[in-house]
């Protein structure tokens, strides 16, 4: 009965069953190792997405398989009807190493912001009344796909569609202190923002800028949330990206790196703000389940006791200083920009040939906002391969500067 079956590969498998909401790249990965993935046909990579700014110990990390076989062997799920043990040390690891002074576990970014956004409007309910609810976001600013997140999303693209979204959000430009001023009136309750913007391109906060933020916060009452779902985690260079800045949020959220691959998020906050999520206000079936965390756990020690946010701030510095010898030499090439291993490198040009071609040649990146080409490998890329990378890349735009020229731009 089977031999009669139409015989379909795996991308014709996808176009017939799935919804076709992502664009994929035509490979089909299978397997990875450290910095390495592997497509269906034996095809080698090496990866400078990372599965997005999350495999930050790398693909098949013993650190992660270790703790998924034990804790699988232990215990997977109960609910959180019930106190259980790897939940209450990643607490306690992520107070401890942070400004926040309690945890709660969601499955995703989108969800911990959704938390982030519940917990503001919570307690300034509270605290003021009805009438305190706007929360300002960032224009090109990205916090997640559910219906609050891309209502704080300053995208287009993403909020399209789907109205009417959640009232409450005002936007202003990233890094221009003057319109938060004018947009912070008495209806405001938080400011949310990514402290380096990450979908957005890599867009990093002017000096002074974020410490300007933080005090205007300040004196209106106003609460500051960091969403550290991308940049979190020892991908700048230092566990969390505001720690560049010397500015504290009263809120911030994880994601991404924070469970290598297991889907996981967090929303941490300061002990009087949490007081404003009492039992009853807010819950999650599978937020920060044994399984989950015990992974947490252990990738949040190594990262910790390794040397791996240090080997980012090194290789990152010298991945960069490549990647500036490339600005100097491609005319196209706009700017260069980032911290630690999360790099953003501009053109004039569209990224997406430039995308394929390094494809072709086994290595992938990626481009965000068209013109964009955002390298988040994981942290535990070696300066080798970052050189492998970085002279292919050298190949690849002398070509796209011939072209251009006979394009005659
Ligand atoms: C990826 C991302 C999100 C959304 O996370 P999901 O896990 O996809 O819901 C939110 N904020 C930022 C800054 C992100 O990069």
């Amino acid at each position: 009965m089977d031999s009669n079956r139409e015989k379909l590969t795996t991308m014709q498998r996808a176009d017939r069953y799935m919804f076709q909401t992502y664009g994929r790249f035509p490979v089909t990965l299978v397997r990875g190792e450290g910095c390495r993935v592997w497509d269906e046909n034996g095809k080698e990579y090496l990866d400078f997405v990372g599965g997005i700014a999350v495999c930050a110990l790398g693909h098949s990390s013993s650190v992660v398989t270790d703790a998924l076989q034990e804790q699988s062997r232990t215990l997977v799920h109960v609910s959180n009807l019930f106190y259980t043990k790897p939940q209450i040390d990643v607490a306690e690891l992520l107070v401890k190493n942070s400004f926040a002074d309690r945890v709660f576990f969601s499955n995703s970014g989108a969800e911990a912001n959704e938390a982030a956004i519940k917990l503001a409007r919570h307690y300034a309910r509270e605290k003021y009344g009805e009438s305190r609810f706007t929360i300002i976001s960032m224009e090109n600013s990205f916090h997640g796909r559910t219906m609050a997140t891309l209502s704080a999303t300053g995208q287009d693209k993403v909020r399209k569609g789907f109205d009417p979204l959640l009232p409450g959000f005002r936007f202003v430009p990233f890094n221009d202190l003057p319109s938060i001023q004018s947009a912070l009136d008495e209806t405001v309750c938080a400011i949310m923002m990514e402290p380096i913007q990450g979908e957005g391109g890599v867009v990093c906060p002017k000096p002074g800028y974020l410490q300007n933020v933080r005090k205007l916060c300040k004196e209106k009452d106003v609460l500051l949330i960091f969403d550290e779902v991308q940049v979190g985690m020892g991908r700048t260079g230092k566990l969390f990206a505001h720690e560049h800045f010397g500015v504290t949020p009263h809120i911030m959220t994880l994601a991404k790196a924070l469970g290598n691959g297991l889907p996981v998020g967090a929303m941490l906050a300061t002990e009087e703000l949490s007081k404003a999520f009492g039992p009853g206000t807010h819950a999650s079936t599978f937020g920060g389940t044994p399984l989950v965390t015990a992974v947490c756990k252990a990738v949040l020690e190594s990262l910790l006791a390794d040397g791996w946010i240090e080997h980012c701030r090194n290789v990152g510095a010298y991945f960069k200083s490549r990647l500036e010898a490339l600005r100097e030499k491609y005319s196209f090439v706009r700017e260069v920009r980032g911290y630690g291993l999360i790099l953003g490198m501009e053109l004039d040009l569209p990224g997406g040939p430039v995308v394929n071609a390094c494809m072709d040649k086994g290595f992938l990146i990626n481009c965000t906002q068209e013109r964009v080409l955002r390298f988040i490998p994981p942290l535990i890329v070696q300066e080798q391969e970052v050189d492998q990378l970085v002279d292919t890349l050298d190949e690849i735009l002398k070509e796209c500067g011939s072209r251009n020229v006979e394009g005659g731009r």
